[in-house]
């Protein structure tokens, strides 16, 4: 049977449009499908494997662990759970955790904390401020906060509560302020990732800051692609010397093994009590294994430090090589997050990247996003910059 054949008669819900390729396994940021072709692995699952794959450090972790327990509840105290927690409140400057098990859920729990923040302020029906072209997850709550009417479409009546104002736009979120006497919460993304990789103002998250401390308000930074290491440092506001009130993490926490969390810190982390929110598997003693082994080999290998380098060199190839290529509207990049618009929509670059053995992705239809895993070599760096900027060369003449 063709893998085409398989398609077609798939018992899969076609929620994704699957490329037509299978990988078999990894090694560091290569890919290998079922006949042994490698493939550079240029996007990580989507900001997830930042160690890439089958790290050793991660496969000892989990082998270790999968010996002793999986699973108990979080009816009993979990000793990987309080380590962790322990780790993420040291590395980011908050206070306190809840573990959860995506990216969409820990942003509902910060969902939750906020109306919880409101309600305590006296404020009937409080709201949350979001961004236009944000992304914030699947589940009822987060596709109401997304900023993406595609995300929304057929899903209506969708949850209430959020004041929508443009990215990047200070006085854009002073005036939503002013307007608004019911919001109790600022939701962002430090760096947007679905909506294009925008990039704001050097000051923008300090200008937000500022407004939440003067209006009482909780700020909230959704670093689930931006996090663990990403834009070279572990945690995005940390350019910024700001901390937030609530921080939401997954994707590359796990490395993989799927985990999400929910920092807080303040009046924020006291907010959400015994039986107001929960989790069956939420920060289990796999998960939290795994966990604890990315952060320690992020130390051991230095890799949030090297993720700045690297970003700047691949940067740095990709302007020399498309310099004077009149439709690249702009390459961007902070750390290993990058984006290289072009200006027209570019997806099918997708395909031609594939056929080149490379894993590209393309957001918000113009802009070539790329992902890297942060133990990306000097050999692959260079091939990721050939080759991606030669089918741009081809693409666009
Ligand atoms: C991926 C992502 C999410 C959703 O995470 P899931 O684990 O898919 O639920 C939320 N916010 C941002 C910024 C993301 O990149």
């Amino acid at each position: 049977m063709t893998s085409e054949d398989r398609c077609c008669t798939s018992h899969i819900m076609p929620t994704y449009n699957r490329l037509p390729i299978t990988f078999e396994r990894g090694e560091g940021a290569w890919l290998l499908d079922e006949n042994n072709n490698r493939y550079l692995d240029a996007i990580s699952g989507i900001a997830v494997c930042n160690l890439g794959h089958a790290h050793p450090a991660i496969h000892k972790a989990i082998c270790a662990q999968s010996e002793k327990l999986l699973h108990t509840s979080n009816i009993y105290k979990i000793d990987a759970q309080e380590r962790l927690a322990d780790k993420l409140t040291e590395k980011s400057g908050m206070d306190n955790v809840f573990f959860c098990n995506s990216g969409a859920e820990a942003n509902e729990a910060a969902i939750k904390l906020a109306r919880k923040f409101g309600h305590a302020k006296g404020v009937e029906n409080p709201a949350i401020m979001v961004m236009e072209k944000s992304f914030h997850g699947r589940t009822l709550a987060t596709l109401s906060a997304t900023g993406n009417s595609k995300i929304q479409q057929g899903f209506a009546p969708l949850v209430e509560g959020f004041v929508r104002v443009p990215y990047n736009n200070i006085g854009a979120v002073e005036q939503a302020i002013e307007q608004n006497n019911n919001i109790v919460a600022i939701l962002l993304e430090p760096i947007q990732g679905e909506g294009g990789v925008n990039i704001p103002a050097a000051d923008y998250l300090n200008g937000i800051r500022s407004l939440c401390d003067r209006h009482e308000l909780l700020m909230m930074l959704d670093e689930i692609q931006t996090g663990i290491g990403r834009t070279g440092k572990f945690l995005a506001f940390q350019h910024n010397h700001i901390l937030p009130d609530v921080c939401t993490l997954a994707k590359a926490l796990g490395n993989g093994v799927p985990i999400g969390a929910c920092l807080a810190r303040g009046k924020a982390a006291q907010l959400l009590t015994a039986g107001t929110h929960g989790s069956t598997f939420g920060g289990n003693p796999l998960a939290c294994s795994a966990a604890l082994a990315v952060l320690a080999t992020l130390e051991k290998e230095h890799l949030v430090e090297l993720a700045r380098q690297k970003g700047q060199v691949i940067c740095a190839g990709f302007v020399e090589r498309l310099q004077g290529n009149k439709h690249i509207v702009d390459i961007r990049h902070k750390g290993l997050m990058i984006g290289i618009e072009l200006d027209s929509p570019c997806a099918e670059l997708v395909k031609s990247a594939l056929q080149k053995h490379l894993l590209i992705n393309v957001t918000n239809e113009t802009t070539i996003r790329l992902l890297p895993p942060l133990i990306i070599d000097e050999q692959q760096i260079r091939q990721l910059v050939e080759t991606l900027s030669t089918l741009i060369n081809e693409f666009t003449a």
